[in-house]
């Protein structure tokens, strides 16, 4: 008789354990599927590069041109929105213009307000901006989100609310006065699917993002780290660059962590890529 009341508390024991794990193992799987961030964006100006050898070391690609594409990106996370690049400014207009020395041909063809108001937001959604770096085709609307957390590297931050550039670049971001520097990679919402990757060299402060968006593989947008196929195929950096040799380091480095993650790395400039983030989104 002890042996088969044993017998029944033990299969009792194991059954209420194995329930146990079970709701264990359905409570990880609810609490993963509730991180769930997601990706959208569109076209904030369109740019077409007359002198193409600007974006080499030498004259490289003299003669030729191209056209970029100039996206903002919307990541929404669980705890918080964060806008990525805010495009050219809307002072540009619809119109093409080519001003100064006729590099670039720009325009930008709707309104920021516009664009989001296409997605039900307003510029008071956003918790976090992150601008990749401070040239004016990534600031250009910045200045809405002053109520959002400006993430920036300590040394952008420097250098664009620097007395010297104060009247210049750093006009286009003159309202954002909630600042976070960071100094190096900062994980955004603390749990690893978004990340902000310190990438030096086209600007002392230049940054990428990393995304995890549940997806078969992550996504690495490279701020202008490159700007089209070929940069990133001979790892050719900018002239203009702020320091081109510790640009081709944190060129190594991304593509080292671009590696390890099997990440899809897209070209914020690159038209092509531009489609491919859409058909990568849809799948
Ligand atoms: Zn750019």
């Amino acid at each position: 008789m002890k042996k088969i009341v044993f017998i029944v508390l033990s299969l009792v024991l194991f059954t209420a354990c194995k329930n146990e794990k079970k709701e264990a193992k359905a409570e990880e799987t609810q609490e993963k599927e509730e991180v769930k961030v997601t990706l959208q964006f569109f076209n904030s100006g369109d740019i077409t590069v007359n002198k193409l050898e600007v974006f080499s070391e030498g004259d490289l690609y003299k003669g030729e041109s191209k056209v970029f594409v100039d996206p903002t990106y919307i990541i929404t996370h669980p705890k918080g929105k964060l806008i990525w690049d805010t495009g050219l400014p809307e002072a540009i207009g619809a119109e093409p213009v080519t001003p100064g020395d006729g590099t670039f041909t720009l325009s930008r063809k709707d309104s920021l307000k516009n664009q989001l108001q296409g997605l039900n937001l307003t510029y008071n959604d956003f918790d976090y901006i992150g601008i990749s770096h401070s040239h004016f085709d990534h600031t250009g609307t910045a200045n809405y989100f002053k109520n959002a957390t400006w993430l920036v590297q300590e040394n952008e931050y420097d250098f664009i609310t620097s007395e010297e550039q104060k009247n210049g670049l750093g006009a286009a971001v003159a309202a954002l006065t909630n600042v976070k520097k960071l100094n190096g990679d900062y994980d955004v919402f603390g749990d690893g699917t978004v990340i902000i990757k310190s990438t030096p060299g086209h600007t002392i402060g230049h940054q990428s993002l990393y995304l995890d968006l549940g997806l078969e593989r992550p996504i690495l947008l490279t701020g202008d780290l490159y700007h089209f196929d070929e940069n990133r195929e001979n790892r050719v950096a900018p002239g203009f660059n702020y320091d081109i040799p510790q640009t081709k380091v944190s060129m190594n480095d991304f593509e080292a962590f671009a590696k390890e993650k099997n990440a899809e790395v897209i070209i914020q400039h690159s038209p092509k890529d531009f489609e491919r983030l859409k058909t990568i989104l849809k799948s």
